[in-house]
């Protein structure tokens, strides 16, 4: 290890592995540090297809989509370390951060003009979704579960309720099935799925597993292991429905109830968070409200397709290797995204005229035929839906982010 980096890479998942790749293409020293034994992140635990349709156009299963690009990692000979863990990163003047890193071998401190933080996201837990009842054995993340199944060939259970239906949920109840357990209900507090259609369609309705929507798993029973869930139907303002619970007997619970951005790390160096995203507030470059520090993949936002996940690695590392070419970003006239109509979320948060920038959102509620406004500039794109599960991904042109004085909107609107 040396003392110093241009570019140290927190996460060796697909965001980090793309940050390093294109930070060591462009001429920089990177060194990437990994928590895991093993590089890859998610999809090393993903057996069923679905990735890389953009980046690739193919569809992979999630092992061979990462392990093309731990190949292209590899092929670098880009410094790294496994099993080891970044704990803190200090902002120790404008142009040095300074890291404390455990490895297998000791406690380091390692400087780095830059970093990029692609540690990706944390599972939300029973408690935090307002589940009660008994602690007891038989409850796991979809994380959990699937790094059982997939890494350490243990099944978590036989008969299993899914709690949450959003792509992760519904990939989770097929896989659960093709391995011979039995799925009873996918349970969902949302009147619509969470996950995309296709979702919805390959890996409950093929199965017959019933999915409840405008339901809550609102207790856990049992003495020593899960016995049965209690599931109570929810109101339009989502509180359950007293008199119309019900008892579903299974074994195993699987929260599948969300990620959040996991920001441990970072969050004492002081970065701005967005509460809509739960992620930094970064600018067009990615970069946090931290100079030097950017951040890209789950950690940033939670993004449906790694294709999106591996293009913010790639440009976080090029806002890196500005940061070190020019000893910092240049001062730019920034133009703030203002969330509009039907708007939930939307990075980056600051646009400057210098590139082409590419927008990541989310609509709050699912509309059809819409068309997606940004008024300040006079740019509309007619869609033929929106809806929450799906994120929009849309190129904003430099010459268009010029138009703009200080603020530009993001809007749905339905057509007429
Ligand atoms: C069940 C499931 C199914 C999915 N299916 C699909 C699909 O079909 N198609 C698709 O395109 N996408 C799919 N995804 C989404 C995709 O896997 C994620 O978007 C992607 O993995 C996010 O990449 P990331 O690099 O941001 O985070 P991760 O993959 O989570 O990688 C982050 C890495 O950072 C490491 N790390 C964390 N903290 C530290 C630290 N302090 N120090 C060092 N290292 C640290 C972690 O160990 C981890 O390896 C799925 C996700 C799940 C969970």
């Amino acid at each position: 290890m040396r003392s110093e980096y241009d570019v140290i890479v927190i996460g060796g998942g697909p965001a980090g592995l793309a940050a390093a790749i294109k930070a060591k293409e462009l001429g920089l020293n990177v060194l990437l540090i990994e928590n895991r034994e093993f590089l890859g992140g998610i999809p090393l635990q993903c057996v069923h297809p679905g990735f890389g349709i953009h980046y690739f156009k193919e569809d992979l299963t999630g092992t061979e989509f990462i392990h093309r690009i731990i190949e292209r990692f590899r092929a670098l000979d880009v410094e790294y370390y496994t099993n080891a863990h970044v704990l803190e990163v200090v902002p120790y003047s404008y142009r040095h951060k300074i890291l404390r890193i455990v490895t297998e071998e000791g406690l380091f401190e390692v400087a780095a003009r830059t970093v990029v933080y692609a540690a990706g996201a944390r599972e939300r837990h029973m408690f935090e979704i307002g589940i009660t009842g008994h602690r007891v054995a038989g409850i796991y993340t979809a994380g959990e579960a699937q790094t059982m199944m997939d890494i350490y060939g243990v099944m978590p259970g036989k008969e299993i309720v899914i709690v949450g239906s959003g792509d992760v949920g519904l990939i989770m109840a097929r896989r659960f099935t093709l391995e011979g357990a039995k799925v009873k209900a996918v349970i969902e507090l949302m009147p619509y799925p969470g996950g995309l259609t296709r979702n919805v369609v390959q890996c409950l309705e093929d199965f017959g597993i019933p999915l409840y929507l405008s339901h809550a798993v609102t207790r856990v029973e049992g003495k020593k292991r899960v016995e049965r869930v209690i599931v109570t139907k929810v109101d339009e303002k989502l509180r359950p429905i007293p008199g119309t619970e019900e008892s579903i007997e299974c074994d195993t619970v699987v929260l599948a109830a969300g990620l959040v951005p996991y920001l441990k790390v970072i969050e004492k160096a002081g970065v701005e968070i967005d509460p809509a995203t739960r992620g930094p507030v970064v600018n067009s470059y990615l970069e946090t409200s931290v100079p030097g520090i950017f951040v890209a993949g789950n950690a940033l936002v939670i993004n449906d397709l790694v294709d999106y996940v591996v293009e913010q690695g790639e440009e976080a590392a090029m806002g890196a290797y500005e940061f070190v070419k020019n000893g910092g970003l240049p001062a730019l006239k920034w133009r703030k995204l203002v969330k509009g109509r039907n708007i939930r979320l939307a990075v980056p948060h600051y646009l400057a005229d210098t590139k082409d920038v590419t927008i990541y959102a989310r609509v709050g509620e699912p509309e059809e035929n819409v068309r997606l406004r940004f008024p300040e500039i006079g740019k509309e794109i007619r869609l033929p839906f929106v809806r929450p599960s799906e994120m929009i991904r849309v190129k904003l042109k430099k010459e268009e982010i010029a138009r703009a004085k200080d603020r530009i909107t993001m809007e749905v609107v339905r057509d007429e």
